[in-house]
């Protein structure tokens, strides 16, 4: 992939306050890059706030993304959202099967096919995120672990259409830690080959592979230069523009 990508993920964080401030200083920081290879960028806010930061990014190349979609598409799920739904606000990109879903929301892996499903219905593209936990992988379960999990995922569709996969150790999610850049850079390699296998060399190479866990402007750098790493979903350092752009600025081509 020759453009990187970078994915704001601010999980239930944020106010229209921040929106407000923040969105001018990220399309700022972008517009002051413009023709060196500034990467495609998406900001998830939480879903009351897509509206208002829909409004706030108009005009601007920064994608609309959510942080969750349900996969019927309509009915009795008191509290969920449609893919209809996000679609008709315009949101691009959606992340599905973050390791916070899995764990504490209870989301399997069929499940998360069947939003991914929904997803491609609408052309939203989702953001597939897989990772082990630090046990799967102190017990060496880490390869096989992320492979059920694209896999499952995956299982049944023969395109991939706009497709990004994230690898996301749980282990190294708001902790702090981060994957080496060569632990990150080996499993992006196993999806990649996952993917293959299902859509063929071509295809499998056009499919973002995001690293998320920890990332900031500090680490980025070293990531971001990784062969397999084609950007990063980026979790707490998301939340301040001048910590995000900072991480932009290492996916600069
Ligand atoms: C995330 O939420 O996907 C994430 C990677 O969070 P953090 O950057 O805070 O670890």
């Amino acid at each position: 992939m020759s453009e990187k990508f970078v994915v704001a993920n601010w999980k239930m964080n944020g106010s229209e306050a921040l929106i407000a401030t923040f969105a001018p200083a990220l399309q700022q920081g972008l517009a002051a890059m413009n023709g060196r290879g500034a990467p495609r960028v998406a900001v998830c806010p939480p879903a009351p706030f897509l509206h208002a930061m829909a409004g706030r990014l108009k005009g601007s190349a920064v994608q609309l993304g959510a942080q969750n979609v349900h996969p019927e598409p309509e009915g009795a799920f008191t509290g969920e959202v449609s893919a209809h739904m996000l679609a008709e606000l315009n949101v691009a990109v959606c992340i599905v099967g973050h390791s916070e879903r899995r764990q504490l929301f209870g989301e399997d892996d069929e499940f998360i096919r069947a939003k991914l499903m929904a997803l491609h219905q609408v052309a939203i593209e989702p953001i597939l995120c897989v990772g082990e936990t630090l046990a799967e992988r102190e017990a060496g379960e880490h390869e096989a672990v992320v492979w059920r999990q694209v896999h499952a995922a995956l299982r049944g569709l023969e395109v991939p259409g706009d497709l990004t996969v994230a690898y996301e150790p749980v282990w190294a999610i708001g902790t702090g830690r981060t994957a080496t850049p060569a632990q990150a850079n080996e499993m992006h390699a196993l999806i990649r080959r996952v993917l293959s296998e299902q859509f063929g060399d071509d295809a499998a190479a056009r499919i973002g592979l995001l690293y998320g866990g920890s990332v900031n402007a500090g680490n980025a750098g070293d990531l971001l230069a990784q062969p397999q790493i084609d950007g990063a979903l980026v979790g707490g350092a998301s939340l301040k523009p001048d910590a995000f752009l900072a991480i932009i600025h290492h996916a600069k081509r």
